[in-house]
């Protein structure tokens, strides 16, 4: 049987070490077909059109020295085994590079045939045991999430029995109850929220650590969320006569995220906030602007509790992690809080982070991007550098028929605005974020860059699609109108942005307006 030959990549430019080790690999036992190159840039360059079966590195090349060789090597064949040649002075180096992930080094001038070959060949066996290693590391993770994620679903279901039953019991629904029973009942109703909240972070948890978490952004008024988060919080706070109280600078501008998911971390950080703190202390939600980095807004929850320390504050937003020292030893919890709330942020673009001193209380503050509709139109307005000659704003309105609607109104939104997607040009429309109403009246805008007469056709598709929603026809009525958006004069000499920044005004106010239209039905039941 004819034995395969080894592709290797020699990097070397010094044309005696590159001709010795040509000399060393013909010598050797090995089939070896050696593609010499003399330059990273060139190394680079083979590397992408094919992959050898091990790199010979040279370290100083004349378009790259030292570490930053082999880091570049490493970042575009992550997964071919390099063997470096080292100078007799690059020891140091050498081994800085086995740390990171080379396979080997040999001293120039020191390199024998027998040697050469044994080290290419532990070099593939290592790399192939290696990735095989990691494979099994992330078929276990897989496993272990699945696992998680099983189990969570599976526990949900008895622990909704019983607290639907320990409610009813609890309400004496199902007959008079003594006292001493009602306590028992809250007791029971509360270790079943706990365990009810360890399932939810269990089960979010393991979506978050295989990246099936979608956030569902909306244009959303963070002072409402805060406000909200802060009512839900309430009674947990009175309860440890803890103070609760709300910062926020009234001239915050829409946020662009997803309520739900932004509400989850509010409450974990308030909820967190209380749970450190002692009795007679306070937690504050603030929410500013900050100068440096206008395009985020800054959300802080502070608390006067027992602090951080600094050891631990970078483990903190870790899975699982639970301080050993907080001082509330009857905490519950299971440590996956703070890295659920990480993950909901970085989805959002934005960044988390503590600051807190032992027995000095807490600061987690995490950011959050504004919502610019200007940037969301730009792709759409522009094309080939100037502004488009027409934009129209479509505007579709779920109107509910009765009172009694409340369950699926909701949903038929969710519809609504899934099936809007559907009906637009991806290139040319944009379904807008939905704005967050106080009436039940469901309005969704679509920003077209077309004129009115080329709408028609578009508004004429929504019709059809989300008429045959069984939702909208049962229990709302559906309005589609749309208006020309007066673009800027061209003569006033505005840059495009200016321009784009213009549209995005004009069109904020007509959608502001067409809001505040009172609808039919004011109130859901
Ligand atoms: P847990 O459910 O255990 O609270 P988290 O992920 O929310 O999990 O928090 C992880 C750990 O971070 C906590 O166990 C606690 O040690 C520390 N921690 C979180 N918030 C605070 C806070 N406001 N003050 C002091 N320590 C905190």
């Amino acid at each position: 049987m004819s034995e395969q030959a080894t592709h290797v990549l020699l990097v070397e430019d010094n044309p005696g070490d590159a001709d010795l080790v040509r000399l060393r690999l013909v010598d050797g036992k090995a089939k070896a077909d050696v593609n010499c190159v003399n330059r990273l840039s060139d190394a680079l360059a083979s590397l992408r059109e094919k992959s050898p079966s091990i790199i010979l590195l040279d370290l100083n090349l004349p378009d790259s020295q030292g570490a930053d060789t082999f880091r570049k090597v490493l970042e575009h064949a992550p997964d071919v085994p390099v063997v470096i040649l080292s100078g007799q002075d690059d020891e140091e180096l050498a081994m800085k590079a086995l740390h990171q992930g080379v396979q080997d080094y040999l001293v120039k001038g020191a390199i024998s045939s027998s040697g050469l070959d044994r080290a290419m060949r532990y070099a593939v066996e290592r790399q192939a045991l290696l990735r095989s290693l990691e494979m099994s590391r992330k078929q276990q993770l897989e496993f272990k999430n699945q696992f998680l994620s099983h189990v969570s679903h599976e526990l949900r279901t008895p622990l909704t029995c019983i607290h639907q039953y320990a409610s009813l019991l609890f309400d004496g629904l199902a007959g008079a109850i003594s006292p001493e029973q009602h306590d028992y009942l809250e007791t029971i109703l509360k270790s079943v929220n706990q365990l009810g909240a360890m399932v939810r972070d269990l089960l979010e948890a393991s979506r978050a650590e295989s990246g099936k978490v979608r956030i569902e952004p909306h244009c959303v008024s963070m002072g409402d969320l805060i406000r909200l988060a802060v009512s839900m919080t309430r009674s947990v706070a009175d309860e440890k006569q803890v103070g609760l109280e709300i910062g926020v600078d009234t001239r915050i501008p829409f946020v662009y995220g997803d309520p739900d998911r932004i509400l989850e971390v509010l409450i974990n950080l308030i909820d967190n906030g209380i749970k450190f703190t002692r009795a007679g202390g306070a937690v504050t939600v603030q929410a500013c602007l900050v100068p440096t980095d206008p395009a985020f807004v800054y959300i802080s929850v502070i608390d006067t509790g027992c602090g951080i320390d600094p050891g631990a504050k970078a483990l903190i937003f870790e899975r699982m992690y639970q301080d050993p020292n907080s001082i509330d030893n009857s905490r519950k919890g299971l440590g996956l809080g703070l890295f659920i709330a990480k993950e909901l942020v970085t989805l959002h673009r934005g960044k988390i982070w503590v600051a807190s001193e032992p027995g000095q209380g807490s600061t987690f503050s995490f950011t959050l991007p504004l919502y610019s509709l200007a940037q969301l139109l730009s792709p759409v307005l522009v094309k080939d550098g100037a502004l488009r000659d027409a934009v129209t704003l479509v505007r579709v309105s779920l109107n509910p028929r009765s009172k009694s609607t409340r369950g699926n109104w909701k949903e038929a939104g969710r519809h609504c605005l899934e099936l809007l997607q559907r009906c637009v040009y991806l290139d040319k429309d944009v379904v807008l974020p939905p704005m967050t109403t106080p009436g039940p009246e469901q309005t969704f805008f679509v920003v077209a860059s077309t004129d009115l007469t080329r709408a028609e056709i578009m508004m004429t598709r929504i019709r059809d699609q989300l008429g045959k929603l069984p939702e909208v026809n049962m229990i709302g009525d559906l309005e589609i109108s749309a208006s020309e958006v007066a673009l800027p004069d061209r003569a006033a000499g505005l840059n495009l942005e200016q321009q784009v920044q213009g549209v995005a005004d004009r069109v904020t106010e007509m959608a502001r307006a067409a809001l505040s239209e009172k609808p039919n039905v004011t109130e859901s039941k």
